[in-house]
């Protein structure tokens, strides 16, 4: 039975969605949809982040800005930019790229955002209008994973559904998507007690807390569906022997390349007991810049058709 949900193809199947709408829209007139990413200071994953988005763009027909800014950046500086892109006609969609420098106020930076145009949904309005069921602009990440679901078929009514992290980009509002959905949703975070009890009766569990290969073959259910959002570098040789005792190919990479990644959960576990899971890379990663893709085509469509 195949149990590897590929995040990768359903993401390419997605852009090729988004591409051919948008080859539609050109052949009856319209600019192509537009996406400015803002990049502040010298985070190297930000860069990578930044760039991968700026080349998908271009490989659906979207128009894009990479925006790059010095660290030292004053706040005004910034609102005036967000204001400049929100006035801007053939921008649907502005990125702010996380974490910013220490010195700006990220939430203050994010309401700036023009909620039609907040492709992250990221600010209070459309985090509300999703809380109200009415959702517009959702969060690129659960709203790829939500697709991945959907494609695989898992069934989500009635479910239970665990997700460990409540943070305001993954794990709150993927809980609010899987219980839209009817899941019956539990939420865990740092201070839960007894995480192996609850995540042990998980149908569908969602790994979101940022530690490496954190959930084991104890937190797992036999046949339990695994979303493993986390990404974490690997730079031990004998570290990654641990993770993948039998995957040679990424002791490999950390010996030529440097690193290899791992989600939160420990791979052998959700291979030995999951049902379907998704792989680190490959799994949640492309979804969330397919699910930024929806949202600035979202925005486009709304904004061109006015
Ligand atoms: P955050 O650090 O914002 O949140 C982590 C969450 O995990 C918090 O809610 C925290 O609880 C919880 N947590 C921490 N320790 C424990 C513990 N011991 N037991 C239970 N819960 C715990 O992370 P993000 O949500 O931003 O990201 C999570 C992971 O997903 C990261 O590895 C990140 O790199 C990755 N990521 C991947 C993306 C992708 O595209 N694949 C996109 C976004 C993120 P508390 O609230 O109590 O502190």
């Amino acid at each position: 039975m195949q149990k590897i949900m590929n995040g990768k193809s359903v993401s390419d199947e997605i852009l090729a969605k988004i591409k051919a709408d948008t080859e539609e829209f050109a052949g009856r007139g319209f600019r192509p949809p537009g996406l400015a990413a803002v990049l502040i200071g010298e985070n190297p994953a930000s860069k990578i982040y930044v760039n991968s988005k700026v080349k998908t763009c271009a490989s659906i027909g979207f128009y894009s800005e990479k925006i790059e800014k010095d660290e030292n950046i004053k706040f005004k500086e910034v609102l005036d930019l967000v204001n400049e892109l929100n006035n801007r006609e053939e921008i649907d969609g502005i990125l702010i790229q996380l974490p910013l420098p220490e010195h700006l106020p990220e939430s203050m930076i994010l309401e700036a955002v023009n909620p039609q145009k907040d492709v992250d949904g990221f600010h209070p309005h459309n985090l509300g209008k999703l809380f109200i069921d009415e959702p517009n602009m959702v969060p690129c990440t659960p709203l790829g994973i939500m697709a991945l679901l959907k494609k695989y078929g898992v069934e989500l009514k009635g479910k239970n559904a665990v997700v460990v992290g409540r943070s305001r980009i993954v794990g709150k509002p993927l809980s609010i998507l899987l219980l839209r959905e009817n899941a019956t949703v539990t939420i865990c975070h740092s201070r839960t007690e007894n995480l192996e009890q609850i995540t042990s009766k998980a149908d569908i569990l969602i790994a979101a807390v940022g530690k490496k290969a954190f959930l084991t073959h104890k937190h797992i259910k036999e046949g339990a569906v695994v979303v493993d959002v986390g990404i974490n570098r690997v730079t031990d040789i004998e570290e990654a022997k641990k993770l993948y005792p039998d995957n040679e190919s990424r002791w490999k990479q950390v010996e030529e390349k440097g690193s290899t990644l791992v989600g939160d959960v420990f791979p052998p576990a959700m291979k030995d007991k999951a049902s379907l899971y998704t792989p680190v890379p490959g799994g949640v990663g492309p979804l969330t810049i397919a699910g930024l893709m929806m949202n600035t085509f979202l925005s486009y469509s709304q904004r061109v058709k006015k």
